[in-house]
């Protein structure tokens, strides 16, 4: 828990304050950005939050950190915030809050279908999300989009009975006994709406999820970037082989989706034809980027 004594100098005066464990995952950042900013590579806050909705918006970064890095001199009621998650982003697609440290504050996601939800990647397995991800009928398909990001996936197994998907060159000890590895680089099909796509680059066996022709999970293998205005990948956390990484984001031309939908970094959301657009400009930084 945040603690009063170890509160940042850059905090402005006030009632919310970061303190000096925050491990700048960047996730209070984009959740509530009147807020929170970032001050010599750790998060501080730059305006006290003035509105209701902004002070709503600070309080889901709150229960969201995954080092509990954001506190308050004052006393809240913390409970709307936490009934707040999953929160809806477009349709079905709910971003699950509550990010976990073990998977450096990576955003997880959830997929409220008829067919059977799925979670993306792997959130803190907290029991008020776990209690309202029961609440949508619990999770059917945990996809975990690379070995960095897999945090409490066993929990939500054992929980939830749900079958995890991996990659099967990302497996490792802790997820050895995955139900569904995915070999190889074609594509494959869960279901009639969910495409895995295999995109190795950042980790060898890192893979995007495609679902519905609109929604695509890219784990840390694309996101948007605040500062380049432009979708990107991440050139110094490239942790198998870039040239690889170019390749695989050349692959996903071929499909069609309007978000983008990150573990780190920003998502973005642009109509198909303009999301084409934005990947070939992509492409072609990763190509100079080389
Ligand atoms: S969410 Fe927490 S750890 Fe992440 S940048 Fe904000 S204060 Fe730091």
């Amino acid at each position: 828990m945040a603690h009063p004594s170890r509160r940042l100098s850059h905090n402005a005066l006030g009632d919310f304050y970061v303190d000096s464990s925050c491990i700048d995952c960047d996730t209070c950042r984009w959740m509530a950005p009147e807020t929170f900013t970032e001050r010599e590579d750790q998060a501080s806050v730059h305006h006290q939050p003035e509105t209701e909705e902004a002070h709503r918006r600070a309080l889901m970064a709150l229960v969201s950190c995954p080092t509990g890095s954001i506190g308050t001199t004052e006393k809240h009621d913390s409970a709307p915030a936490i009934e707040a998650f999953p929160d809806r982003i477009h349709d079905d697609v709910f971003h699950t809050g509550f990010h976990s440290e073990s998977s450096f504050g990576a955003a997880g996601y959830f997929i409220a279908r008829e067919r059977g939800n799925v979670l993306v990647d792997s959130p803190r397995f907290t029991m008020p999300l776990v209690r309202r991800l029961e609440a949508l009928g619990g999770v059917a398909t945990m996809f975990l989009t690379h070995r960095d990001d897999v945090a409490d996936h066993r929990k939500f197994h054992e929980h939830f009975g749900c079958e995890r998907v991996m990659h099967e060159r990302d497996l490792g000890p802790a997820t050895r006994d995955t139900e569904r590895p995915i070999e190889g680089d074609d594509p494959v099909a869960l279901d009639e709406d969910l495409l895995v796509i295999p995109t190795p680059g950042h980790t060898r066996g890192s893979a995007c999820l495609l679902y519905r022709d609109e929604f695509l999970f890219t784990g840390d293998h694309l996101a948007w970037s605040e500062s380049r205005g432009h979708i990107y990948a991440f050139r110094g956390a490239c942790w198998y082989d870039w040239a690889t990484l170019v390749r695989s984001s050349e692959k996903l031309a071929v499909y069609s989706f309007e978000w983008v939908l990150p573990g780190h970094g920003r998502r973005c959301h642009f109509p198909k034809q303009r999301m084409a657009q934005e990947l070939e400009r992509a492409l072609r930084w990763m190509r100079d980027a080389a």
